[in-house]
């Protein structure tokens, strides 16, 4: 098994239907056929339907940003995981540090999630990362440990054999411009690898993908992508243009699968 790159794409609360088509056409494009990188979309509720139209015959895979855990229910302004498919969604962020630090959501709380998409098997990105207070403490390893551990709690190897994707995002580095140097990213990355392996095994670690998110760009993507452990990268502020978000694609391509 190898690990293609992936290089998401996190709209965030940006884009209406006329715009998000329009990018869709216009990086489908710009891809083609090509299929080295996995081009992922996480997109606001309400272009589920008409970005995943757009991207068919294309590479280009859509997926949300948010679920609920629970199947249907009284949850006013949730969105549950089987409506996200059926609305075209493959996969789903989770555990992003906007909404663990904007919307409270506590580990627990993405466990719960994390274990429903995987039981419905819309891919999890499972977001984790450290504050720029936890890094100074060095606390770093502690941090991703307990948010491994406690978001990955019972998940079985079955469950997220191929179904799962980790993005180490520093929060110190989303949306600041203060991108995490290769080295340090490299050394995170790591870390959650040989916890997949102590904690799942050989097999595991090897396959799932480790992404690393915050402030990438097109001049950054390249000394990250270097790194043996990176396999590609959760992209906000330079996932809104088609042709900015293209570049980073294309760096990904030069870093290749990593079997
Ligand atoms: C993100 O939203 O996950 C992110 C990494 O944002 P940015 O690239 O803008 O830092």
């Amino acid at each position: 098994m190898s690990r293609r790159p992936i290089v998401a794409g996190n709209w965030k609360m940006y884009k209406t239907t006329t715009e998000a088509v329009a990018f869709i056409d216009e990086l489908a494009k710009l891809v083609g056929k090509d299929d080295d990188v996995a081009i992922y979309l996480a997109v606001p509720f309400t272009l589920i339907k008409p970005c995943s139209e757009s991207a068919k015959g294309s590479s280009i895979v859509i997926g949300a940003q948010n679920m609920h855990d629970a199947t249907e229910g009284a949850f006013t302004g949730e969105v549950a995981g089987s409506m996200l498919l059926d609305a075209g969604a493959k996969f789903v962020i989770l555990g992003h540090s906007e909404r663990r630090n904007i919307f409270k959501e506590t580990n627990a709380f993405i466990h719960k999630k994390v274990q429903r998409a995987l039981e419905l098997k819309l891919h999890p990105i499972l977001c984790i990362g450290e504050t720029l207070e936890e890094r100074n403490d060095e606390q770093t390893h502690s941090v991703l440990q307990e948010q491994l551990s406690e978001c990955l709690k019972g998940a079985s190897v079955d469950a997220i054999n191929n179904n799962l994707t980790i993005a180490y995002e520093p929060v110190w580095a989303i949306g600041t411009g203060q991108v995490a140097t290769p080295e340090m990213a490299d050394d995170a990355h790591r870390f959650c690898r040989d916890w997949l392996r102590q904690n799942f095994n050989e097999d595991i670690a090897q396959n799932v993908r480790i992404i690393y998110g915050g402030s990438v760009n097109s001049s950054n993507c390249n000394g990250l992508f270097q790194k043996g452990d990176i396999d590609g990268a959760l992209v906000g502020g330079a996932s809104l243009q088609a042709d900015k978000f293209y570049q980073i694609v294309e760096s990904a391509k030069q870093r290749g699968s990593v079997v």
